[in-house]
């Protein structure tokens, strides 16, 4: 029998499969027991789920099996963070108080300049540690920096390999603070980005798990020139895009009189809709961007602790997944979340609404896990490969057991959303491959990272003049 096959066993496996789409759904309040196997397990073989079965069914037909996971736990499909960036680490806990612009020009971009290739590896290596434990296995980043030439967001890649998670990886410059429109210094800017999109592009391709975006830090961050160049190579390779759209009030008007337009019906006609994209947040949407954004596939990745801790607004998700918009949950970077824990963006975005509309059912336990799991897939077109247990699809597993957290299970989606916290994920599987084992991270050893990154931290801090501006304790990371 071979090593690499093995059952997976749970109380409850939550498939996330054949779900009916949210306007269809029966939404009266109780448990509802929707794609959940009770008593089941998953079977797995050379990386691919082969087949998810009532546990004493795929026992009898293979006695011999090794079996993770003791029947009182649930099983679930990895979760997929469709929105981060990695280019923060190693900076959490900087200008949480800020909102979004003047953090963006206070922390995001000192601390761009100075990153490098060591840092984004040795960060995405640490966070990873944070994403796996709670329950991550795909991630989609965007790595922002201003240290043009570094080829830093290589590191990315270097970082998620180690760890051995999935990803979907993007570099999101913006250029406009760096060099005047029409110069000749803008001609070598736009240059020397398209060149780094080329070398991520380039790196990906020999990653057997992680694929590559264009990214585009934000449309107001980029000069005509780059938003030109960006999208002629999208369309030139077939590169899918990866950007952030509305995501706070000061957009519109700013766009209002750059463009004479929104940034949605200016994405739109410049093209950059005409290749798949996904966009972070989606919160200052017209109705007629609604519209526009269902017309041409957009999907959505919905940041809810970010949005509330930068209080930039509260995403329409109900009406965007109404009109059939495909919404996936992401952390956001670690300095706009200060935190990893997908399990808790997940709690946040159903919270969020509930709280917003003033109504209990507006979303529920199984919208939200929806949207971190299949819908995450298809926002990146990986739903083929992930999102979902389901025969043929690639084995990216999560067990929560043996915790309080998960340990009444009266409606087991319910629990997963409100209850479980990343203390109960057990064991993580990518690819088939365990990379969380008995609570603790089996690819990246925990401790040593930490230790590995302290010296990072302390030379960013020092290096971006942040130390210096007060967001930093001198001696904090020692
Ligand atoms: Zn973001």
């Amino acid at each position: 029998m071979s090593a690499s096959s093995f059952l997976v066993r749970g109380r409850y496996v939550l498939t996330m499969a054949g779900l009916a789409p949210p306007h269809e759904r029966d939404r009266t309040p109780g448990v509802h027991l929707d794609g959940v196997v009770a008593d089941g397990a998953v079977l797995v073989r050379d990386g691919a789920v082969v087949e998810v079965a009532a546990y004493d069914v795929l026992r009898a037909e293979h006695p011999d099996l090794p079996v993770h996971g003791d029947g009182t736990g649930v099983v679930l499909p990895g979760l997929v963070s469709t929105h981060t960036h990695l280019s923060e680490a190693l900076a959490t806990g900087m200008g949480s108080e800020l909102s979004l612009f003047e953090w963006g020009e206070g922390i995001v971009g000192p601390l761009g300049a100075v990153l490098t290739r060591e840092d984004a590896a040795e960060g995405t290596a640490l966070r990873a540690v944070e994403m796996l434990l709670s329950g991550v296995t795909t991630v989609n980043d965007m790595f922002c920096h201003g240290h043009l030439g570094s080829l830093a967001t290589l590191g990315v890649v270097d970082g998620l390999e180690r760890s051995g998670m999935r990803g979907v990886v993007s570099f999101g410059p913006e250029d406009v603070e760096l060099a005047e429109p029409g110069t000749a210094r803008q001609g070598e800017v736009v240059e020397t980005v398209m060149a780094e999109h080329h070398a991520l592009a380039a790196r990906t391709a020999t990653a057997g798990l992680v694929d590559f975006r264009m990214g585009v830090g934000t449309l107001l961050g980029q000069s005509d020139a780059l938003l030109a160049a960006g999208v002629a190579a999208a369309q030139e390779h077939g590169w899918a895009v990866h950007t952030h759209l509305a995501e706070v009030r000061e957009e519109l008007t700013t766009a209002q009189h750059r463009w004479g337009r929104r940034t949605v019906p200016h994405a739109e006609a410049i093209g950059l809709l005409d290749v798949p994209l996904v966009a972070g947040h989606a919160v200052w949407v017209t109705e007629s961007d609604v519209a526009v954004l269902a017309r041409r596939g957009v999907a959505v990745a919905h940041n809810p602790v970010a949005n509330m801790i930068l209080a930039s607004g509260v995403c329409p998700v109900p009406r965007l997944r109404a009109a059939g918009v495909v919404v996936g949950i992401g952390t956001d970077g670690a300095a706009s979340n200060d935190s990893q824990d997908m399990l808790g963006a997940v709690k946040a975005a159903a919270l969020l609404q509930k709280v917003h509309h003033l109504d209990a059912q507006v979303v529920d336990a199984l919208d939200v896990l929806t949207m971190a799991t299949i819908d995450g897939a298809r926002a990146l077109g990986l739903d083929h490969l992930v999102g979902s247990l389901e025969p043929g699809k690639r084995a990216d597993v999560v067990l929560l057991q043996d915790t309080v957290d998960v340990a009444v299970l009266h409606d087991p989606v319910s629990q997963v959303v409100y209850g479980a916290s990343p203390r109960s994920v057990r064991s993580v599987w990518v690819d088939g491959r365990l990379v969380v084992d008995d609570h603790r991270c089996l690819t990246v050893d925990e401790a040593a990272q930490v230790a590995r990154c302290r010296p990072l931290v302390e030379r960013i801090a020092v290096g971006s003049g942040l130390r210096a501006a007060g967001h930093s304790v001198a001696g904090g990371s020692r």
